[in-house]
């Protein structure tokens, strides 16, 4: 049937499910599902191939100084030089294969993250709803969207509640379409006048629906027109580019002192041939080609740190823009606290009950001033309590498992909705409610879905005598602005001032012990009154009582704040709940300090973003926001020079997530809006991931630093070393294939190795670093060329030394000099680990890098030692008084600059 071209806006909903081959209460079976997805294939787009594997590797030759490297390597090879000249092939070759596995390495990390953010829908499958990946949705899987979703599949709708989506990915339309799930009757109609349809790539604005897939994947409308859709770029991070343009510098550096070299060589008798098989040698080894490479690799296993610690960067730069961050604005609900919600206090008509019991087990008793009371004695607690349930979408599970060894039966209760409905469906059965009960007696006729700016939900729902009612729920102030009457010791009468005041003052009161508050009210509708508008349903009502409910904070967040502010990082709360409740969390969490700020949504509405900007640093808390305040609250600690991190969830969310510097999107409770938004989603919506990605973006950009302080280092000994000895008019210190080997072996191990190194221990009590800031700040820069300088000067001194004990063996000055080199920079390496000195690390921490100096040290003794290599590499074996030479002299700069530190630092 799929090959047929259907008007699928055409059939009545029983067609459509005919059609579909599906069942509309129990979805496709897991079964039927396999076949159809064998049958269709995955539900995506197709996209351009990835570049081949040879390709990539092929690239890792294009360098220049590498073609020219293979060209001398030829002509030595034409010369005679075979051995030479097969080394150097398979140096270069094994060069290439590092920066292939590096390249491939840090793609697969990133396609992986890919994969992690990609979205899920809502579907119904054995009779269950499922999140399942998108790209494994098939034709005829029941669907349902509401607001926030990116649509994943074509859908003819068959439930909608006051759905709209925005469909200008495909029509070009901004105004969101008003849809419904009604068969229409006209003939080939454009996509646009679909409304009874939902197509792939559009956005759920507000509301609900449910919909049957009737297309995937390349069949959908966004299929046919796949082609006109740009491919995805990767982003390249301000490091990157930086470092691009600081690579051009060093080969250009490079290469003048590398002429110089060979030109000086020249000058003072050497062959030319030696001297410019030397001088590319040094130019392969010395230019940082590889830079670009390992700060990419370094990002990426950094990123995929940030994964195992449910941090999902979706945007590469964030991962250094994290380490910047100045200050987070956090959500409350779910992030800062647990968003399990258990009624504890109830207020109506005069009187107030507590409620017993915790999380969402329906077990608990009613008390009134402090004894147990049953809750069918009173007429408004009744009312309340069952409207409570009524305007409601959450649902309460019994699921039992066995557990433990011995296989015991555990039941436990699921929630599966909103949390804060959760919390009065539970409320209701403490009090003897059921579902089948309030069915009973109740149908509901239309929902009118909560919004977190209007701050409200309701129903309209008939009774079995046919009479209708408005009922609505949602924050206290709202409620009771839209309230003429109240129920109160038993009958109605109109909400007066002071009534009013007595509502305020126990809103109040349950707020400042940090409850949050819902207030519940209803309306008899009018026989022929018809709401189509929530504005139209939502006033006149008569107030029946209120409902408070803990959230307890999450356990680890407390640290996690305390942690943030001696990293120099402020946090923020934003929230929409009441302003008593969020300063009352907000103290418990050590967020709002004595003499901060609350400030409220109303001001933030009243304020301009300039009048704002001028209290904002002393703002530690905004209540009763709608999401539109956030944008606000961004732009003016932006203009305060803040780097911003600031989470959100809902649609409305999006242009502030967009608008700082650092957008995080909650994984759990996130619309596909905002996960789009963000370039970093928590998949565990918690708070404390925040502060651990920001540690994890600190030391990926102090990893990057310790290997650029490390290869430039090594690189500026290597030239000088070679520069020196030309100069003085000396022999070569060091022949071109052992400068190749140390460029492989020395350069290439433990540089990676430290791309994995641990944070060090005070990365979070260090102000965040500048955005400006060059990554040569904070005195690397001397630190290289010091480095390079003492380096270059050992080794050429151990080489002179040696030659004057041994006048007419050239090569064991050379070997000499070799593994001078070579030791100086694989003790280097740990000096490296530390901002400061190598004091201050216990050395043998990073376990990479102890094996990465393991191998090359082993590597070079093989050079030495065994005689096959001996003749490849121009080495001899060394003697033990030589070899106290060689760490003696390797270990002088270590000692001497970092007791030079350490003196510094006391
Ligand atoms: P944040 O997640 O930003 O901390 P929040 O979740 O507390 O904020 P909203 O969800 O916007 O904020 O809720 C704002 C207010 O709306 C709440 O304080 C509560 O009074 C009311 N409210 C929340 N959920 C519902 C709901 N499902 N139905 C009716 N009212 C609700």
């Amino acid at each position: 049937m799929w090959g047929v071209v259907m008007n699928w806006y055409q059939l009545s909903e029983t067609e459509v499910t005919k059609s579909a081959a599906t069942n509309k209460e129990k979805g496709l079976s897991q079964k039927e599902v396999e076949k159809r997805l064998k049958s269709y294939g995955a539900n995506k787009l197709d996209q351009g191939k990835p570049p081949s594997a040879l390709f990539v590797f092929l690239g890792q030759f294009k360098d220049f100084m590498v073609l020219i490297l293979l060209a001398a390597t030829f002509i030595s090879g034409i010369l005679g030089e075979y051995i030479d000249a097969l080394t150097i092939m398979i140096i270069i070759l094994l060069n290439g294969i590092l920066g292939f596995v590096q390249e491939r390495k840090a793609e697969k990390s990133l396609e992986a993250l890919k994969e992690l953010s990609a979205p899920q829908m809502n579907v119904l499958r054995d009779g269950e709803w499922k999140k399942v990946l998108s790209s494994q949705i098939v034709p005829g899987d029941i669907i349902k969207v509401s607001s926030g979703d990116r649509i994943g599949a074509d859908l003819r709708l068959i439930e909608t509640s006051g759905l709209r989506i925005e469909e200008s990915s495909l029509t070009g339309e901004s105004v969101p379409v008003h849809k419904h799930e009604h068969p229409l009757t006209s003939g080939q109609i454009e996509i646009g006048d679909q409304l009874n349809m939902a197509f792939m790539g559009t956005l759920v604005t507000q509301g609900s629906g449910v919909g049957i897939v009737i297309a995937t994947g390349m069949h959908t409308e966004m299929g046919k027109i796949a082609h006109l859709l740009q491919s995805t770029t990767t982003l390249v991070t301000p490091l990157q580019r930086k470092l691009e343009q600081l690579g051009k510098i060093l080969i250009t550096v490079a290469l003048v002192l590398t002429a110089l070299v060979v030109l000086t060589g020249v000058v003072q008798g050497h062959d030319l041939y030696t001297m410019v098989l030397a001088g590319v040698s040094l130019a392969v080894a010395a230019i940082p080609e590889g830079l670009p490479a390992i700060v990419t690799v370094a990002l990426a296993l950094g990123v995929q740190r940030m994964i195992k610690r449910k941090a999902i960067v979706r945007k590469l730069p964030a991962v250094e823009t994290l380490g910047c961050a100045s200050v987070i604005c956090s959500d409350k609900t779910g992030t800062l606290t647990q968003n399990k919600m258990t009624v504890t206090h109830i207020w109506t008509g005069g009187k107030q009950w507590k409620v017993s019991g915790g999380g969402y087990e329906p077990k608990g008793v009613f008390s009134l001033d402090g004894k147990s009371f049953d809750p069918s004695k009173n007429r408004n607690l009744q009312q309340l309590l069952s409207y409570g349930w009524l305007c409601n979408n959450a649902n309460i599970q019994e699921k039992t498992s066995k557990q433990g060894m011995l296989r015991k039966s555990v039941t436990e209760y699921v929630m599966d909705g909103d949390p804060t409905e959760g919390a009065l469906v539970v409320s209701a059965m403490k009090a003897g409610y059921t579902k089948q009960s309030l069915d009973q007696y109740f149908t509901r006729v239309k929902e009118f879905p909560f919004d977190s700016a209007r701050k409200m939900m309701s129903v309209v729902v008939k009774d079995r005598q046919g009479r209708s009612y408005i009922i609505t729920k949602g924050a206290p102030d709202v409620i009771l602005s839209q309230c003429m009457n109240i129920t109160y010791g038993g009958h109605e009468q109109a909400l007066s001032s002071d009534r009013k005041a007595e509502v305020e003052a126990v809103v109040d009161h349950l707020a400042s012990q940090a409850l949050r508050t819902i207030a519940i009210a209803y309306r008899p509708l009018g026989a022929r009154e018809t709401c189509t508008q929530a504005f139209e349903a939502e006033r006149n009502l008569t107030f029946i009582g209120l409902q408070g409910m803990i959230d307890p904070p999450r356990p680890e967040v407390k640290d996690a704040i305390s942690e943030c502010r001696q990293a120099g990082i402020k946090t923020v709360m934003i929230t929409g709940d009441h302003k008593r409740t969020a300063a009352a969390i907000a103290t418990q969490l050590g967020i709002l300090p004595k003499g901060g700020k609350v400030l409220d949504g109303q001001t933030l509405s009243r304020w301009s973003v300039a009048e704002l900007e001028e209290v904002v640093d002393d703002v530690y808390v905004y209540a009763r926001v709608s999401p539109e305040h956030k944008l606000k609250i961004v732009k003016a600690l932006q203009a305060k020079g803040h780097i911003v991190a600031m989470t959100g969830d809902g649609v409305n969310d999006a242009p502030a997530i967009k608008a700082a510097n650092i957008g995080i999107a909650m994984g759990i409770t996130g619309t596909d809006v905002a996960k789009e938004a963000s370039s970093l989603i928590l998949s565990d919506d918690n708070f404390s991931t925040i502060k651990a990605a920001i540690k994890e973006g600190r030391n990926i950009y102090e990893n990057i630093r310790k290997f650029i302080r490390y290869m430039l280092a090594s690189n500026v000994g290597e030239i000088l070393v070679m520069l020196f000895a030309m100069m003085l008019g000396m022999p070569l210190p060091l022949v071109a294939i052992q400068i190749l080997w140390i460029n492989l072996v020395t350069d290439g191990l433990p540089a990676m190795a430290l791309g994995m190194d641990q944070a060090e221990g005070d990365v979070m009590k260090r102000e965040p670093r500048s955005p400006d800031e060059g990554v040569f700040a904070r005195g690397l820069t001397w630190k290289i060329i010091s480095r390079g300088f003492m380096i270059g000067a050992v080794t050429l001194a151990v080489f002179w030394l040696t030659l004057q004990a041994h006048p007419d063996e050239l090569i064991r000055a050379q070997t000499v000099a070799f593994v001078t080199l070579v030791m100086a920079q694989l003790i280097h390496v740990f000096d490296c680990r530390s901002e400061y000195s190598v004091y201050h690390r216990n050395p043998f921490e990073n376990r990479y890098l102890v094996v990465a100096v393991l191998i090359s040290t082993l590597l070079m003794l093989a050079v030495i030692y065994y005689p096959p290599l001996q003749t490849i590499f121009h080495t001899v074996a060394l003697d033990g008084r030589e070899w106290l030479l060689v760490l003696g002299m390797a270990s002088i700069p270590t000692v001497v600059l970092g007791g030079f530190q350490l003196f510094k630092r006391k």
